[in-house]
């Protein structure tokens, strides 16, 4: 089964083909056809696509919004001029799986899409009003484009972290905000903390009951879940996914005083000050240079900024904060798993984190640390009582797979 893996954003649109089905799953043959993306959607856009291992391809087209943007990538994948040997025309595409980002408390695992569960995503742009309605574009531009009949599946950024129990996932406040406006954690990147700790007990040929592990999503968005016994039982993101580690632009945990405090300090409305919280501060707020960890990596080795280290400083800190009190949570762990464009390739970051957790059993290796990079492997001494690894995230290959056992009626174990 080929399966067109969607991630559409507010002027972006990420996909992927991947052909799978329960034997290839099985014997972890999936085969990913092409991956791209189309950027600056609403002008003149920019794709990006690359088909298998050839070079990758770059385009430019007017594109005025993500039902155009489908329409041109689908074309292109289709046609001749695309090289994909296994995608002769639109009758190819057998099944479309979206990246849905906000779940509620309806979607505790990945679901055909209905005209229900439609307005069941729906029902939830209130808790993600950034993220869900481009998710339902997508879906929408699907079912033109290939009719209702091609089944669609949404796999819910959410869905993983649904096993917290009322313990971890409520706030301290008055109980009636929970039952009035569903206000609770929910926790994000649930797809990526899925495929990582299903990774890990492949590795380690474990059950997953046996499954008992802290992973780290750090990229652009970060965050840690505590997974016990294979099942999310804490996690760092929570109403939305401001809360928790310091990220690119994000703040994470913060006294929520700060922000009337900010609001009258500096005249923006509490609007304005959910923006600065989310757009201008994290590793950007206090570098006061980027969010992108490779360019303060880079400044920092070449002329030592004070401000970029305390950035650092601060990233690293809080991620051992929360692997520590997720120790606590989960009554100890296995393994800190390291996954994101920042877990997977940065050895000094990860160093950064687990400077400090000696009592906790954890030493890494610094040989294998430094040279485990964009690949899987063990990155903690062979002593260690809790191993580290790092373990490249594949969600689009999570979404296939689920889209695939959707259709089939198999389960699919969130
Ligand atoms: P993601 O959102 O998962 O694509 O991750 C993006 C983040 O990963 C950015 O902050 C990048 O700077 C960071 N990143 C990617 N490669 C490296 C690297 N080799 N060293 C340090 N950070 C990296």
């Amino acid at each position: 089964m080929n399966v067109l893996i969607l991630n559409s954003g507010s002027s972006s649109l990420k996909f992927q083909v991947i052909a799978t089905d329960l034997d290839r799953i099985k014997q972890h043959k999936d085969d990913r056809l092409c991956k791209g993306e189309v950027e600056r959607i609403g002008g003149e856009a920019i794709v990006t696509l690359q088909v298998g291992k050839q070079p990758r391809q770059k385009f430019t087209a007017p594109l005025r919004d993500i039902s155009a943007a489908l329409d041109f990538i689908v074309r292109h994948i289709v046609s001749d001029q695309s090289g994909i040997a296994e995608i002769q025309g639109a009758a190819d595409i057998h099944a479309v799986g979206h990246r849905v980002v906000h779940g509620g408390e309806r979607f505790t695992e990945s679901a055909i899409i209905t005209d229900d569960v439609l307005q069941g995503i729906e029902d939830c742009i209130d808790l993600a009003p950034l993220h869900n309605p481009n998710n339902i574009k997508g879906i929408q531009a699907a079912r033109e484009l290939f009719g209702k009949a091609l089944p669609q599946v949404a796999v819910f950024d959410t869905a993983f972290h649904h096993s917290l129990s009322e313990m971890a996932y409520l706030y301290a406040v008055p109980y009636h905000l929970y039952r009035r406006h569903r206000i609770r954690r929910y926790g994000f990147h649930g797809t990526s903390h899925r495929y990582v700790a299903y990774r890990y007990r492949a590795l380690r040929r474990l059950s997953r009951e046996q499954t008992h592990v802290i992973t780290l999503h750090l990229g652009n968005g970060c965050s840690a879940a505590a997974i016990r016994g294979g099942a999310s039982v804490d996690t760092s993101m929570g109403m939305t996914p401001l809360e928790g580690l310091v990220m690119g632009t994000r703040s994470g945990d913060v006294d929520p005083a700060i922000v009337n405090l900010i609001a009258i300090k500096e005249g923006l409305s509490a609007q304005e000050v959910e923006t600065l919280l989310n757009t201008q501060s994290g590793l950007l707020g206090i570098s006061g240079l980027s969010n992108d960890m490779r360019i303060l990596q880079s400044e920092l080795k070449e002329h030592d900024d004070r401000r970029v280290r305390l950035a650092i400083d601060v990233f690293c800190y809080r991620a051992r904060k929360y692997i520590g009190a997720f120790l606590a949570c989960m009554g100890g762990a296995d393994a800190v798993v390291f996954t994101g464009g920042i877990g997977e390739n940065s050895p000094a970051i990860r160093a950064g984190i687990c400077e400090g957790l000696q009592w906790a059993g954890l030493q890494l290796d610094d040989k294998h640390n430094q040279e485990t990079n964009a690949r899987e492997g063990k990155i903690s001494t062979d002593d260690s009582r809790l191993q580290a690894y790092v373990i490249p995230t594949d969600e689009e290959l999570l979404i296939a797979r689920d889209t695939v056992r959707c259709i089939l009626g198999e389960p699919h174990p969130s």
